[in-house]
């Protein structure tokens, strides 16, 4: 059976997406640790991401320093903190989160409830960076 992320992608459930390339796809995770947090899959469904090929892990965190760059230009916060746990989804993904301090890295907190209008804001600002990034500053990369 698809994963839920395999549905996400597939339009099947919806998301708030924040980029997509043809192996991957980035969206907000729906119960946030903090405003932005970010979850980066390949569309390749494997269970554990250090289970991926060589080249397709790579290739996911190359996708994931995209998102990053872009979250970072538009979320105010110091820098993109980066997670990998897996065990609650079993389909590969990272976890991106604007941060200012170590305890913001904290997903035994209580999880933020952001309204749908705002999620749906901070979405489309790091979707537009994202493809404003891909189209004008590919060297950044
Ligand atoms: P983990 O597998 O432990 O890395 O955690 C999976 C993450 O996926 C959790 O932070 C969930 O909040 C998130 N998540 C689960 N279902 C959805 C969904 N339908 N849309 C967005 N995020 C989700």
């Amino acid at each position: 059976m698809a994963s839920i992320f395999s549905r996400i992608i597939a339009g099947e459930i919806p998301s708030y997406k924040v980029a997509e390339d043809d192996k991957h796809y980035a969206f907000l995770d729906i119960n946030p640790v903090a405003p932005g947090h970010t979850l980066v899959v390949p569309k390749h469904e494997v269970d554990y991401i250090f289970d991926l090929p060589q080249d397709e892990y790579a290739e996911l965190m190359a996708f994931a320093k995209k998102v990053a760059k872009a979250m970072k230009d538009v979320m105010p916060c110091k820098r993109i903190g980066v997670a990998v746990m897996g065990l609650e989804v079993p389909h590969a993904h990272v976890h991106l989160l604007p941060i200012n301090s170590e305890s913001d890295m904290n997903f035994f907190t209580e999880k933020k409830q952001i309204p749908a209008d705002e999620m749906k804001d901070i979405a489309a600002r790091i979707f537009n960076k994202f493809e404003e990034n891909e189209t004008s500053h590919p060297e950044i990369f």
